[in-house]
């Protein structure tokens, strides 16, 4: 139960400039939120918001940070995690102070994470094919938001250049990440203890790809 992390549904959008959709997405995620207090699961995966180029990103920030205040205050046993984002379109998200800057709004940073997406990291601009890249990577992340705020990955590989800023998810191996940066994460005590979570496009090839990450164990 504890490795378990559903996703919130793409249309909540918990900072959005209008009050009726600010209102609505409030609404949606707090019954989302419900809904995993009555099945026992102790994580929801989010993506933050956008600011659909009515307000800045600083105060989307703010409404996606004021939005987590009343659904944590209305609930309870959930930790909220934070996804960063490729920063398509009007997404923020994509750059580690835009998480840091959320999570120092909440008020009660026991429930709140992050879920690191590879591909939407790759696709922001933070390096992760070279053990120098990958490692800079985390530094910032520590240095930045707190490793003690990771509590999810997401295992993709992208079909879309780095800092490209696109979404578009690859099975593990075919896309422009390649291969070391999913063996670096195999490998690192960082990443034990929590979900590790594959969102490739191929089902036909989940069984395998988890065979070849298993096999990276140690090589
Ligand atoms: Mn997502
Ligand atoms: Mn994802
Ligand atoms: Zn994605």
């Amino acid at each position: 139960m504890d490795y378990i992390l559903p996703h919130d549904s793409y249309l909540i959008n918990l900072g959005s400039p209008k009050p009726d959709g600010l209102e609505k997405s409030r609404n949606s995620f707090r019954k989302e939120i419900e809904r995993c207090e009555q099945l026992g699961i102790k994580m929801l995966n989010f993506h933050p918001g956008s600011h659909l180029k009515m307000i800045s990103e600083d105060e989307c920030l703010d409404t996606i940070g004021e939005s987590l205040n009343i659904m944590l205050d209305k609930t309870s046993g959930v930790t909220l995690l934070i996804e960063n984002t490729a920063g398509q379109g009007t997404n923020t998200g994509y750059k580690f102070e835009h998480l840091a800057h959320i999570i120092d709004r909440v008020e009660d940073k026991s429930r709140i994470g992050v879920c690191l997406d590879t591909c939407h990291t790759f696709g922001a601009g933070y390096e992760l094919r070279t053990e120098e890249g990958f490692n800079q990577t985390f530094k910032s992340f520590e240095e930045i938001v707190g490793i003690e705020y990771l509590k999810g990955i997401h295992l993709n590989d992208s079909k879309k250049e780095f800092a490209s800023r696109k979404d578009r998810h690859d099975s593990i191996g075919d896309g422009l990440i390649g291969l070391d940066a999913f063996r670096f994460i195999m490998n690192d005590a960082r990443f034990d203890a929590m979900p590790i979570i594959l969102e490739t496009p191929n089902p036909d090839r989940w069984a395998d790809e988890i065979k070849m990450l298993y096999g990276m164990i140690g090589a």
